[in-house]
């Protein structure tokens, strides 16, 4: 069953296909009526929604995934939260981590947790949403060369390795995207909008 998936991500679009195994996920760049919506939404439900319905408009026919999500660190009110991916100025990973590794410093509380709000739409308009946490702390300087975005600074609860330390499916297994979609998964078939 084919599965498009509302993201340019590069580091996303690899985790969805591995934890929507057996689904082929295709990405939403593939269908030349797409143009990239302002993610304008002050939550990140909103703006998952957003993804979702401008992806269903140009992909119509298809079921559609999207997913919103970022960082939350307490210790700066919830910041970077829905702005993680342009956090910097310059709006890569290695600025967004180092302007968090900036602002962090000194901090005495460094607890801080990953969101992932998904959506799925079918053709006939059913909506699905979930969500899902990892929980943790940043560490002072980046370890790892997997994954994308804060892994390299991230160390799960539980666990000595940051996210981008970790092996794919070991960071799958617990992370926010990982339990979002597999809750999506299995509300989708429990509603029998999709066969697993
Ligand atoms: P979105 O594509 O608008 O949802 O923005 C997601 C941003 O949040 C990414 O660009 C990363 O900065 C951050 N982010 C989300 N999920 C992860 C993750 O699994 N690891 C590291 N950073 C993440």
């Amino acid at each position: 069953m084919k599965i498009v998936f509302a993201s340019g991500n590069k580091g996303k679009l690899r985790e969805a296909a591995e934890i929507f195994e057996g689904f082929e996920i295709v990405p939403i760049s593939a269908f030349p009526a797409w143009t990239a919506p302002d993610e304008n939404g002050s939550t990140f439900l909103q703006n998952a929604v957003i993804k979702a319905e401008a992806a269903a408009k140009a992909a119509e026919g298809q079921i559609v995934l999207a997913d919103d999500s970022g960082l939350v660190v307490p210790a700066l009110n919830g910041a970077p939260g829905i702005f993680s991916a342009r956090f910097s100025a310059e709006g890569t990973d290695a600025a967004n981590r180092k302007k968090l590794l900036a602002e962090l410093s000194g901090a005495g509380d460094r607890s801080a947790y990953f969101l992932c709000t998904a959506v799925l739409i079918f053709p006939d308009k059913t909506v699905i949403a979930a969500e899902g946490r990892c929980c943790g702390k940043i560490i002072g300087t980046e370890r790892g060369e997997n994954g994308f975005g804060y892994d390299p600074v991230f160390v799960p609860d539980g666990y000595e390795k940051t996210l981008a330390e970790l092996s794919e499916g070991e960071k799958n297994a617990i992370s926010h995207r990982g339990k979002a979609f597999r809750k999506l998964i299995s509300r989708a078939v429990d509603l029998a909008v999709i066969t697993e």
